[in-house]
């Protein structure tokens, strides 16, 4: 156990003890101290010895089990070791004692909602939580909970009404994650071929964060459903140039509205806008051309040269395969195919916030929850455990 979680264990209950102690007071209860077997498992949790504290917090309350900050403290110290059956079992006790004062009861349904999270229990989390966000000290970490499984279940009409509270309580207004929930429900009224749904869903999202390329790319796809190409090639036009990272997004659905106008040979002038942008966005769609397998069209063979020469271990690739530095077309093809295999064995897209890697691209880190995170590896950078 790290020291910072056995300060929390010990602040938990030491306030646990407080608050009995307070409420004795109130109900004119007669004053009593904390047990010696409550103040040896503090001293064991302070000097990181779980074990002993958990030994010595079971005395306590094998020998007075009234002490209910002791129970708080072992409940605890059980769901972070992982053993969430017996924290289950012992907030589950204090909550079903009818002697208890409503401040432990709201406290005990709380640190039960945590352990059925904990075990992945969400419906009955849920169900608790739904309860203390109706009022009462628990409420705010309930709400910000309850957007955490609605989240996980992808409920995201819930998860933007617990925003909506939480927003009305005065707590920061998460601009980010709405507009993300918009576009996911917006997704599923494409995939339900309801447009309008999906273009108020859309129009709601781009109401928020100023620039959102997500309520883009999904503007995008529905125009690309209804055959509106013209909407869409407009569309996509500023997503690589503001949001380099989202060019294996935007790369197939150009290709796609170029197909549906019949005008593939355009690729090379569209895309020669966007290369002219700076080397950072010419290699995020030379990137995406080999990731996405677009590679062996004559519109890339420029952009792809480009990219192999600035990429130094590209380069060096390169110089040892070509005798006279210049790779011709043909080369030029086969060393994005071989790119390409190499790169689908690995992964391909990192959390920038807690290192989660994978091989397809998601808007929010399947690891840490974080949305917008997950960025797209150069081949340089590729490799390491793939977790997806
Ligand atoms: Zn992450």
């Amino acid at each position: 156990m790290k020291w910072g979680e056995a300060a929390l264990i010990l602040s938990g209950a030491l306030v646990g003890w407080y608050a009995t102690r307070r409420a004795r007071i109130d109900l004119g209860a007669p004053q009593k101290g904390p047990s010696s077997d409550y103040l040896t498992g503090l001293n064991f949790l302070v000097n990181e010895q779980p074990d002993r504290a958990v030994e010595a917090f079971l005395r306590a309350v094998a020998l007075e089990p009234d002490t209910i900050e002791t129970q708080f403290a072992l409940g605890a110290l059980f769901r972070r070791r992982g053993e969430v059956d017996r924290a289950i079992r012992m907030h589950q006790n204090l909550v079903e004692r009818v002697d208890l004062l409503p401040a432990f009861r709201e406290q005990a349904t709380y640190a039960l909602a945590q352990d059925y999270l904990k075990a992945g229990l969400y419906d009955r989390a849920e169900k608790l939580l739904v309860g203390l966000a109706e009022g009462g000290p628990y409420r705010l970490p309930a709400l910000k909970d309850l957007v955490l499984i609605y989240e996980l279940e992808r409920d995201w009409a819930k998860a933007i009404e617990m925003h909506e509270i939480l927003a009305r309580s005065g707590k920061p207004d998460q601009a980010i994650a709405l507009a993300h929930y918009r576009c996911e429900l917006a997704e599923l009224a494409r995939r339900a071929q309801d447009f309008a749904a999906a273009k108020a869903q859309v129009k709601l999202a781009s109401a928020g964060p100023r620039q959102f390329p997500r309520s883009v790319l999904v503007r995008a796809d529905i125009a690309l459903d209804e055959a509106d190409a013209t909407l869409a090639l407009s569309l996509l036009r500023r997503v690589p140039v503001e949001s380099p990272q989202l060019a294996c997004e935007v790369l197939p659905r150009l290709v796609r509205a170029l197909q549906l106008q019949g005008q593939e040979e355009r690729l090379p002038a569209v895309l020669a806008e966007f290369a002219g942008e700076g080397s950072e966005v010419a290699d995020a769609i030379a990137h995406a051309a080999i990731l996405t397998g677009n590679a062996e069209s004559p519109a890339l063979l420029h952009v792809l040269r480009g990219y192999y020469a600035r990429d130094p271990s590209v380069a060096e690739l390169v110089q040892a395969l070509s005798a006279d530095r210049t790779p011709d077309d043909a080369a030029v093809r086969a060393l994005a195919r071989a790119l390409r295999r190499q790169a689908l064995q690995v992964a391909r897209y990192r959390c920038g916030d807690c290192g989660f890697s994978a091989s397809t691209f998601f808007w929010q880190c399947p690891g840490c929850k974080s949305w917008d995170t997950m960025k797209p590896l150069g081949p340089g950078e590729q490799g390491g455990s793939l977790r997806s």
